[in-house]
């Protein structure tokens, strides 16, 4: 059975966990060739690629090796990131220095070595994965939200910045998901169950967002039927940024 993907090749940041691992196994599953880019990259059906998205040189190499492997790259969705909590007072410079340079300059890295592969590709598509703390103002969440805002813009800018070039640029605003990192988080709590309930009951939905929710949204912005669209941000949020 024939599908949008079919012919196309893939990159996935953060393709070992979570939202980026649902993502890679959705693409393959619907027939692109998918290459996973993380510091712990996942094995078979993926092509793994170990590389860092603050370490320039591996992110060139593990590009590079994506779009020879497969013999160009169509498709990059920048996923790799990580949280932070707290306040302005709590995170000292270099910790913001730390998550700027993976959750924003990690992005720009990964876009900037896949431009010549996209610039050949008659279905090029960078998806970014932002989060609804790029808009919503969460209360303790200054550093993380101040990168996904970055995130935001930096979306925006390449959408016009690459529009000639035939590169489609949009991006994900996922709520709390149901993932390894919110998992880590719970445990990490004094009552987890409670936290969980709060975390659930701050969404309209009640729940939280599955990481297959967010890959079919990141899919549909990716997929060659989304020719028309550029510049936008997609939330996955039960109803949060609309409804709250
Ligand atoms: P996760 O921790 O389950 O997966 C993140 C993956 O990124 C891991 O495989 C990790 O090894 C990789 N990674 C981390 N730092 C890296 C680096 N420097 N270089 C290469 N790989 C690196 O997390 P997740 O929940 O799937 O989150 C993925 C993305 O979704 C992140 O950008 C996050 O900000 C965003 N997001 C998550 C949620 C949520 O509630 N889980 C909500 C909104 C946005």
């Amino acid at each position: 059975m024939s599908t949008e993907f079919d012919g196309l090749s893939a990159l996935v940041t953060g393709g070992g966990s979570g939202i980026g691992l649902a993502t890679a196994t959705l693409l393959a599953e619907r027939g692109a060739r998918v290459a996973c880019l993380d510091v712990n990259p996942p094995g078979e059906p993926f092509l793994g690629l170990k590389a860092d998205v603050t370490d320039d040189a591996s992110v060139r190499t593990a590009v590079a090796a994506a779009a020879e492997h497969f013999g160009g790259l169509d498709i990059v969705v920048n996923n790799a990131g990580i949280g932070a909590a707290g306040t302005i007072a709590d995170n000292p410079d270099d910790e913001w220095l730390r998550v700027l340079d993976i959750n924003v300059v990690g992005m720009v890295r990964v876009a900037r070595a896949a431009l010549p592969y996209l610039r050949r590709s008659s279905h090029a598509a960078i998806v970014n994965t932002c989060s609804i703390a790029a808009t919503a103002g969460l209360p303790n969440r200054a550093l993380y939200s101040a990168s996904k805002g970055a995130v935001l813009s930096l979306t925006l800018a390449m959408a016009a910045d690459h529009i000639e070039d035939g590169i489609r640029v949009n991006c994900v605003n996922p709520g709390t998901a149901d993932t390894p990192w919110v998992g880590r988080l719970l445990d990490a709590a004094s009552d987890p169950m409670a936290e969980r309930a709060a975390l659930e009951q701050r969404q309209p939905m009640g729940r939280l967002v599955s990481a297959q929710e967010i890959a079919h949204a990141i899919a549909h912005l990716a997929s060659p039927l989304s020719s028309a669209t550029t510049g936008t941000a997609l939330a996955v949020d039960g109803g949060m940024q609309g409804l709250r």
